[in-house]
């Protein structure tokens, strides 16, 4: 039985960008190329999160952006906060991650937060004195995190935390984490809460630095609690609001991993373009050849299609649409997979030089796998939207 509401949640919309939105794409493009551009290769090479361009960021109002403006943010819509990722993406998409990370952190804080915490944590991320980071994966719970085995206790007005988390993305640089964990051993979906949690207490211990093929940049580490004291008064809601929690937050956190997928499909895209016209082979530029005209042209129906997906997902979540989860699926997914084969051909394109550290579109390749992996595998993604299209909505 075909689910006639969904199908016409999947019809598309006409769209223009407002002139607010275009002068953002323009200030972050300028300051993605002056900024970031010239770093990127030696950030790639040393793997070492790049402080100075993140301080860079924050002070240009980057970091901020996305927040609501009673936490000190820029209180943008979300159409314009995936310019701001596709902006920073299409340069450098490790860099981008330097400020996007902190934005997945921090959800579970706006979304389930009351105000004396967002009060108190949005604000310090939102002046760049601190990164957040967020921790959900573990050693056995990956696309099934609820096999989380990070456990919390309470006792008296604190909870003792104990646990490791595996592959947290900035995990040695952040000061806050929001981090999943089970308050109560049964397996039901209710014995899962989410704790804001300061790197300073006691207990909190960063493990193993993962070596990447990828967003070498963004460093990616495990979280060690060792019998780490939570004040009572972090925890984000009440006991048992943990998988609503993750879930809600990866509604609103893909759209913008979508985003990340069109920026690197981009940076790449113009890359090969324009080395399309000026190489020459038999006489004439590369870009005269049939075969590479079908690529470009492929690369750019691509990026354009989810471009708009991504779109209409960080609307579609933001209004709390009735479709947000496939819409924000759709997204990703989409995003995604475009990312990677776009940027291959990137690389294709340039033929052997495309394989060389010389130009940057194989670093564009590393990078763009991670798209279709974190935030729930395209193969999880996949699994919700054809839960919507088989089932219908519940
Ligand atoms: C660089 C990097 C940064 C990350 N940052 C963070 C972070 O900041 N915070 C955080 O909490 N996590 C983070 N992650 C973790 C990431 O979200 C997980 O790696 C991801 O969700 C997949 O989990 P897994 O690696 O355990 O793979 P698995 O779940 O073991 O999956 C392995 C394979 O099996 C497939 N698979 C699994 N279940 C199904 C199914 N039901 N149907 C079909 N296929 C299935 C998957 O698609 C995949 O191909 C990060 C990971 C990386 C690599």
């Amino acid at each position: 039985m075909i689910n006639q509401a969904v199908l016409r949640e999947l019809e598309g919309s006409t769209f223009q960008l407002t002139e607010e939105q275009k002068d953002i794409r323009q200030v972050v493009r300028e300051f993605s190329e002056a900024v970031i551009a010239p770093r990127s290769a030696e950030v790639d090479e040393t793997a070492k999160f790049p402080w100075d361009i993140y301080k860079q960021m924050a002070e240009n109002g980057l970091v901020s952006l996305p927040y609501p403006e009673e936490y000190g943010g820029g209180g943008v819509d979300p159409v314009t906060e995936c310019i701001l990722v596709e902006e920073l993406s299409r340069v450098d998409l490790s860099a981008a991650l330097a400020c996007l990370v902190n934005t997945l952190g921090s959800k579970p804080i706006l979304l389930g937060g009351n105000e004396a915490q967002k009060q108190k944590y949005i604000t310090q991320i939102t002046s760049g004195e601190k990164l957040c980071a967020f921790g959900l994966t573990e050693a056995g719970a990956g696309s099934d995190f609820m096999g989380i085995r990070t456990r919390a206790v309470k006792k008296g007005d604190k909870y003792i935390l104990n646990g490791t988390k595996l592959f947290i993305s900035h995990a040695n640089v952040s000061e806050i984490c929001t981090v999943f964990a089970k308050t109560s051993p049964d397996p039901g979906l209710k014995s899962l809460s989410c704790f804001i949690v300061d790197s300073s207490s006691p207990g909190f211990k960063v493990g193993k630095i993962e070596h990447k093929l990828g967003i070498r940049g963004s460093e990616t580490a495990e979280l060690i609690f060792e019998d780490m004291e939570v004040p009572a008064e972090n925890l984000l809601g009440s006991e048992g609001a943990g998988w609503k929690l993750a879930m809600s937050t990866l509604d609103h956190s893909r759209p913008g991993v979508g985003a990340q997928g069109v920026g690197v499909a981009q940076g790449a895209f113009e890359f090969a373009l324009k080395y399309a016209q000026e190489r020459e082979q038999f006489g004439q530029p590369i870009g005269n050849f049939e075969a590479v005209q079908n690529m470009l042209v492929t690369m750019a129906m691509k990026i354009e299609a989810a471009r708009l997906l991504v779109y209409k997902a960080a609307t579609s979540v933001t209004n709390d649409n009735r479709e947000k989860s496939m819409h924000a699926s759709l997204a990703k997914c989409y995003g995604g997979d475009i990312a990677m084969e776009v940027t291959t051909d990137a690389v294709q394109v340039l033929g052997g030089y495309g394989f060389t550290k010389e130009f940057p579109v194989e670093r564009m390749m590393r990078d763009a796998k991670i798209t279709q992996i974190y935030e729930g595998t395209n193969q999880v993604q996949r699994m919700v939207i054809s839960r919507h299209l088989l089932k219908g909505y519940k």
